[in-house]
């Protein structure tokens, strides 16, 4: 999948990878997910199921395909290839992460495919 297209990780606008700001709402846009040499990214609005779920929660999915290497603090951190990270933002706050090795990101894709078909939608995301 490419990614041409990119999410305000504020108000959840979908615009181009062009933009460097929200169109909507001037936040900047998180443009360092989508270097597609490297790494892929999407986001995922959540939804609110029970009343402590979060009100503008989305899952953001990174494909590793490359290592990288991150700058921001004293020592850079080098991020394994080969991988798939899941985090869970609230706002602009990454609230908790974990990784997947490919294999078990490939038993995730097969379980939500076979579970989906059987399912009609019944929950969606609200559409801003
Ligand atoms: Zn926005």
């Amino acid at each position: 999948m490419t990614v041409n297209e990119i999410f305000c990780p504020s108000c959840r606008l979908q615009q181009s990878t062009s933009h460097t700001f929200c169109a909507r709402c001037g936040a900047a846009l998180p443009l360092e997910l989508v270097d597609e040499r490297r790494k892929s990214a999407r986001f995922f609005a959540g939804v609110k199921v029970l009343e402590g779920d979060p009100e503008q929660g989305f899952l953001r999915v990174t494909h590793y395909r490359d290592t990288e290497r991150l700058h921001g603090g004293d020592t850079p951190i080098e991020v394994p290839s080969e991988h798939v990270r899941f985090s869970v933002w609230v706002q602009d706050q990454a609230q908790c992460v974990i990784s997947l090795p490919l294999s078990e990101a490939r038993e995730l894709t097969a379980f939500l495919d076979s579970e989906l078909r059987r399912s009609p939608d019944t929950l969606t995301a609200r559409r801003i």
